[in-house]
């Protein structure tokens, strides 16, 4: 039986360790927290009853039926559909920019064409090839939009005036010319019943796998395996010779109060003035549970020091070309694979992660028993 380390304990460690270790693999995973399922991580708070998803509010959907397949084994999920409200200038809208919104914002009763046909009259057409976020929400939905949902909320959230930012972020017309206010186009969405860690903890569950829990992964502990799967940052594992990675990172102030806070799991706070960039109230995450208290988190955005969680990557040019010299460096290693959010340093929603997890671990399974190697990337970290 070869030995195998799976560093990180989140969904792209436990879903590799459990597929290598029904393979006949002996999976070691390691985790430096005191607990399983990485960011995804959920635990009931003592004083209220409430689920708390305990690095910011974590909603499943996919519209990879193998994933959602997959991950269904594992716990019953709930129905659940991501409703966001935003508060701007003192009013609450409908997100995302959907009919709704546009009809309330301008006062109006317009139906979808004539919604669309408004737009394109509103939206700054002198700007041919838009470079920035800001000249590419100016071109598609206008200066009043933009500046009521956009810019203050973009620029708290990464800490940049959205004039300094490509227009590469605001990939799509984040507009629906219709009352569709699901915030996600994905075929299937839902809660798991227990959390994400009563699912990744039953991921884990495998005669194979062992979990170290509080144990940091160092260079020196490699040797004694066949292969390592390092979900960890990437830069870390190289003692960050090119650099440290950019991210911005979260705090949450948390509140408990009686009864509904807010009346909905998720309500934005567009303004610059306000400091934080929204607010999540998690017993609406679990709607099919009934709590007499509750409890938010209040978050608010800022560029990740040396002691933070590391959230969201900034991949601007500078860390794209960092991130280049990392894979360099990583393709040098021998017997190694970099996974997953931080292995990879790309925002990945679960599904993805689960995903290419899976890929990974089956190409391991065909490349190993054949003799072949594994190489230091399933996935093109800067595709
Ligand atoms: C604020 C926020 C909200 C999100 N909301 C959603 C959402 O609504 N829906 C969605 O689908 N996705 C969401 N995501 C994405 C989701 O969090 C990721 O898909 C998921 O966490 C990726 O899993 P992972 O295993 O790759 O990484 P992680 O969950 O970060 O796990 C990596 C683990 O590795 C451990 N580790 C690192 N280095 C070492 C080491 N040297 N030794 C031992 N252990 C180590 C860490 O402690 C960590 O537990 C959100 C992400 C953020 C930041």
């Amino acid at each position: 039986m070869k030995n195998i380390a799976v560093v990180g304990a989140g969904f792209s460690g436990a879903v590799i360790a459990r597929e290598l270790g029904k393979a006949g693999y002996r999976v070691s995973v390691f985790d430096a927290r005191p607990h399983i399922a990485g960011n995804c991580h959920t635990e009931r708070d003592a004083e209220t009853g409430v689920m708390v998803h305990a690095y910011g509010p974590h909603i499943f959907h996919t519209s990879n039926e193998k994933v959602w397949n997959y991950i269904r084994q594992f716990d019953e999920f709930m129905p659940f559909v991501n409703r966001v409200k935003a508060i701007s200038k003192g009013r609450v809208f409908s997100l995302p920019i959907n009919l709704l919104t546009i009809n309330q914002f301008f006062g109006k009763t317009f139906n979808p064409k004539e919604a669309e046909a408004f737009l394109a009259s509103i939206g700054d057409q002198s700007i041919a090839a838009p470079q920035t976020f800001e000249e590419q929400a100016l071109k598609f939905v206008g200066k009043d939009l933009y500046e009521a949902f956009f810019r203050g909320y973009t620029t708290k959230q990464w800490g940049m005036h959205p004039s300094e930012l490509p227009a590469s972020i605001l990939k799509r017309l984040p507009v629906r010319f219709n009352y569709d206010d699901n915030y996600y186009a994905s075929t299937f969405q839902g809660m798991p019943k227990n959390g994400y860690t009563y699912i990744v903890e039953r991921i884990l569950d495998h005669p194979n796998v062992t979990v170290q829990l509080n144990t940091r992964f160092e260079r020196a502990m490699a040797p004694g395996y066949a292969h390592v799967f390092y979900s960890g940052p990437i830069d870390a594992w190289f003692n960050y010779s090119e650099g440290r990675l950019g991210y911005r990172t979260l705090d949450f102030v948390t509140e408990r109060h009686t009864g509904d806070y807010q009346g909905n799991a998720v309500i934005n706070y567009c303004d610059e003035e306000v400091p934080w960039t929204r607010i999540s109230e998690h017993k609406h995450f679990s709607p099919w549970e009934s709590h007499e208290k509750t409890l938010i988190f209040k978050e608010y955005s800022r560029y990740c020091e040396e002691r933070d969680t590391p959230y969201y990557p900034i991949r601007l040019a500078k860390e794209k070309s960092q991130l280049k010299s990392y894979i360099e460096l990583a393709k040098g290693e021998k017997n190694m694979t970099f996974v997953g959010r931080l292995g990879t340093y790309r925002y990945l929603d679960m599904h993805v992660t689960i995903a290419e997890a899976l890929d990974a671990a089956e190409r391991f399974l065909e490349l190993d028993p054949a003799g072949g190697v594994m190489p230091a990337f399933a996935v093109d970290p800067l595709g």
